[in-house]
């Protein structure tokens, strides 16, 4: 049977593994790097089913300034991840996001728009009155305000994905079509993975980037990993009254969250308790009519009339310890490396997340630390605390 031979083998070629390969190169441009990716169309993939948001409003440091690293690479992606003339255009949209707050939540908002502030974030506090200056739709009245994030916004997932995917292999790194059904181990090490095509894939570094598949990964190598793929509904709206301008990402206390897309449409979604655990990308309109219709129209008045066009279900990889990250080596597995966990701030966190797991596998320098979100924490069951996930 064939074996293929690499220095990094990273199971999955989404926007995680995309990045890591492409850190990795521009580091290292001898080294070899195999990416394994089961669905090149990446019709299930979470990078290309996501909302492709942008934010700096966490409460949590660390994920803050992700995303300020997030927004350098953004910027000028396009020259950033040229390949000879061709430059990846993401259509970032800096539109802005606004989470409103209630009573019960001003103290939270409040330290987190403090710490943001602190760490030079042009995020600012809004009384329902200005909310309504800037955005004459909503119904504000009832809450305690809101907080504004002027430079969050909005790009083109499938763009970004494929940015970092041709700079990758214009880099050297091999995407192989194929399914990893099995990391492969040697005691205490690891040694690569078995192939669904039955070919093995020999290398001492292995990258978990499977998205919502990490558990199932990390299972075959023994590895209890406490990540849930989550069925999550995205909702496409045609409204009767169109907004004046772009509507930013806005956050309702209960965790609906909508935004104006290209084209005057309304995306919406929610998090919800009961969202079923599994791989399940059915979608129905039953949540929307029931429930998030006549939350919206509460807000949103002018929404009550409205076209509901059509939608789509995909997947967060939940951390069901505290829903951030585990970026790092399995301390139980020397070799094993995780880029899992993000629940629904993945995308923005990629690159970030690509560049600091290229210098954790090549020894480097850390440029931003990230060891807070090491999976020594699982081992521990300490949970960190981020309240702005959405
Ligand atoms: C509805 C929704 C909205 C979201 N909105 C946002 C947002 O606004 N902003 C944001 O930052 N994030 C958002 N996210 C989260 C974000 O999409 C993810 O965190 C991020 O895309 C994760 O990237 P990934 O590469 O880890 O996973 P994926 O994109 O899922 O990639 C994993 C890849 O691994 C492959 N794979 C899995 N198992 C194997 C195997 N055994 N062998 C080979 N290949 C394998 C899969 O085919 C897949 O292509 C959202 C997610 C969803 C579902």
């Amino acid at each position: 049977m064939n074996q293929i031979f690499s220095d990094v083998a990273i199971i999955g070629g989404g926007i995680m593994g995309s990045a890591v390969a492409y850190h990795l190169k521009q580091a290292d441009a001898n080294l070899d790097v195999v990416v394994v990716e089961m669905d090149p169309t990446y019709s299930r993939a979470s990078t290309t089913l996501s909302m492709a948001n942008v934010r700096i409003q966490f409460s949590f440091e660390q994920n803050i300034r992700i995303s300020q690293f997030a927004f350098e690479v953004l910027e000028d992606f396009g020259e950033k991840m040229a390949v000879g003339d061709h430059r990846p255009d993401i259509a970032f949209r800096r539109e802005g996001n606004l989470f409103l707050v209630d009573d019960s939540s001003i103290p939270s908002a409040e330290a987190a728009v403090n710490l943001q502030q602190s760490l030079g974030c042009r995020v600012e506090w809004w009384t329902p009155e200005k909310i309504k200056q800037n955005y004459p739709l909503y119904a504000p009245e009832h809450l305690a305000g809101g907080t504004f994030g002027f430079l969050d916004g909005h790009f083109d997932a499938y763009a970004f994905l494929m940015g970092y995917k041709k700079k990758a292999r214009s880099m050297g790194t091999r995407y192989i079509e194929n399914r990893v059904i099995e990391v492969l181990t040697d005691g205490s090490r690891v040694r690569g993975a078995r192939l669904a095509s039955g070919e093995t894939l020999s290398a001492n570094c292995v990258v978990n980037c499977a998205g919502a598949w990490a558990a199932e990964v990390a299972r075959s190598a023994r590895i209890n990993l406490p990540v849930d793929p989550v069925k999550r509904q995205i909702f496409v709206l045609d409204t009767a009254v169109k907004p004046q301008g772009p509507l930013p990402l806005t956050v309702l206390p209960s965790g609906l969250y909508f935004r104006t897309e290209t084209g005057g449409r309304i995306l919406l979604g929610k998090s919800m308790p009961q969202d079923p655990v599994g791989f399940d990308f059915s979608w129905d309109d039953k949540r929307f009519m029931e429930i998030l219709w006549p939350e919206l129209a509460e807000f949103v008045p002018a929404f009550d009339t409205l076209k509901l066009l059509r939608g789509w279900a995909g997947l967060y990889a939940v951390n069901t310890l505290d829903g951030n990250a585990i970026l790092g080596e399995w301390p139980e597995l020397k070799g094993f490396f995780l880029a899992n966990g993000f629940s629904g701030h993945g995308l923005q966190q990629a690159p970030a997340v690509g560049r600091y797991l290229s210098e954790l596998i090549l020894k480097l320098p850390r440029t931003l630390d990230l060891s807070c979100f090491g999976p020594e924490r699982i081992v521990e069951n300490r949970p960190l605390s981020e309240k702005g996930l959405v």
